[in-house]
């Protein structure tokens, strides 16, 4: 396996050394292949929201099991999950399921270029989603975290299509619409920046994007993959009560499984092949596993809406913690948050976008995270992901996380 991983920003690139091979998880906690636990803040890149090893889950998930494992036809499982996601997320009329963010994030930009019958897509520096070919311009995530933004093999012709924006710069994105004029097909756009580390939205963002591509005709895509369900029950639309023509997402309506969708308003959505022309399909697309899995994790949250308001509490007392950690110790740090993910930054803020983002002081990330490692807490390896926690995270694995941090920064601080 190339860097023998199955996705870059496993390989510890970002940080150096071997990475962990882990065997089992449970709640908030995952278990090495040496027996080692680890509390864990990457929750499988955001997917695991209610923690592992759900006990509703695993039993919607053996339950579909035995009674097979891939239909190629119509099930109901892929209609309960559907019709979950439709009352859940507003932006939503019709969705399609696929296998992952990635397929989500090329079927939507097909979807906006044969709608408006334009090809031009803006995008923002330091954005990420996934590795479609379009998305591959000033990338962030694993794309920065291993110094390749922009990727070889993507045709010149094509990254030519996508215009780079500032996010959270209404300006930046003002001025390629108008160089642009009418062959803007769509802006996509994380609603809470995920991939440079969390960034949310400054006010009003969100809605100058939805007021731009109103003025222009052109699209607005809420990548969701990461922010959708994560943020609010509603994602990010919803926290941040801004409607999208689209929305992708991925992660967290999996459960655990692959699982992506894509959908919005129903006129767009009726193009898609078979109603319309635009061409879209997969083979284990709808797997009953996986949407039962996706149905389990998408019942609980519509039947504890409180967990929202408990999940960013929890955040807040790690943040402040470990704020409270750096100013004892003399070392500026600033905590992003929205809902059930967050980072730290080492350096003063705000960070607010790529820029602020590359002026933190990255380097001492690595130390800091090999520290964290040896105190058991599993951080995401590279300065440029978010913290992701769970429902199974409590005051306990708070508390932990913030004695292995003031001994992680104290020993890295020792070490230069
Ligand atoms: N979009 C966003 C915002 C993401 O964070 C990711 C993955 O991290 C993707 C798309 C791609 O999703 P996947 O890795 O499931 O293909």
């Amino acid at each position: 396996m190339p860097g023998g991983v199955n996705s870059p920003v496993r390989a510890f690139k970002g940080v150096g050394g071997t990475p962990l091979f882990f065997e089992s998880a449970d709640g908030a906690r995952m278990v090495d292949v040496d027996g080692h636990e680890f509390i864990d803040f990457v929750g499988s890149w955001g997917v695991m929201l209610l923690g592992h090893n759900h006990p509703g889950i695993v039993e919607a998930v053996s339950e579909a099991l035995v009674r097979g494992t891939s239909f190629g036809a119509p099930a109901p499982g892929e209609v309960d999950l559907a019709e979950r996601v439709i009352e859940l997320v507003r932006g939503v009329e019709v969705v399609r399921m696929v296998n992952s963010g990635t397929e989500a994030t090329m079927s939507a930009i097909r979807l906006a270029r044969a709608a408006t019958g334009r090809t031009v897509l803006i995008k923002f520096r330091g954005g990420y989603h996934g590795h479609g070919d379009a998305f591959l311009v000033d990338a962030g995530s694993g794309a920065a975290t291993l110094g390749v933004p922009s990727s070889p093999g993507v045709p010149d012709s094509l990254a030519a299509q996508t215009l780079v924006a500032d996010y959270n710069d209404l300006d930046s994105v003002a001025e390629l619409f108008h160089g642009a004029e009418d062959r803007v097909a769509a802006v996509i756009v994380e609603p809470v920046a995920g991939n440079m580390g969390c960034v949310p939205p400054v006010p009003g963002f969100l809605q100058g994007l939805r007021d731009l591509c109103d003025r222009y005709g052109s699209l607005l895509i809420f990548d969701e993959v990461m922010t959708g369900f994560r943020v609010s029950a509603g994602c990010a639309q919803e926290k941040y009560g801004v409607l999208p023509d689209l929305t992708t997402l991925g992660k967290v309506i999996g459960g655990g499984l692959p699982v992506g969708a894509y959908g919005g308003r129903e006129n767009l959505m009726r193009q898609i092949a078979p109603d319309g022309p635009v061409y879209q399909a997969g083979t284990l697309s709808g797997n009953p596993l996986a949407v039962a899995a996706g149905s389990a994790a998408l019942s609980y949250i519509q039947a504890h809406p409180e967990i929202y308001a408990e999940l960013e509490s929890l955040g807040q007392g790690l943040g402040d913690g470990l704020l409270e950690i750096g100013s004892e110790l003399g070392i500026p740090l600033t905590w992003n948050q929205s809902g059930a993910m967050g980072s730290l930054f080492f350096g003063p803020g705000p960070v607010n976008d790529w820029r602020s983002v590359e002026r933190t002081e990255t380097a001492r990330f690595a130390p800091f995270f090999h520290e964290m490692l040896t105190r058991e807490v599993y951080l995401p390896p590279s300065p440029y992901e978010a913290w992701f926690w769970s429902t199974a995270h409590d005051h306990d694995a708070v508390g932990k996380t913030l004695e292995a941090a003031r001994d992680s920064l104290k020993a890295a601080l020792d070490h230069g």
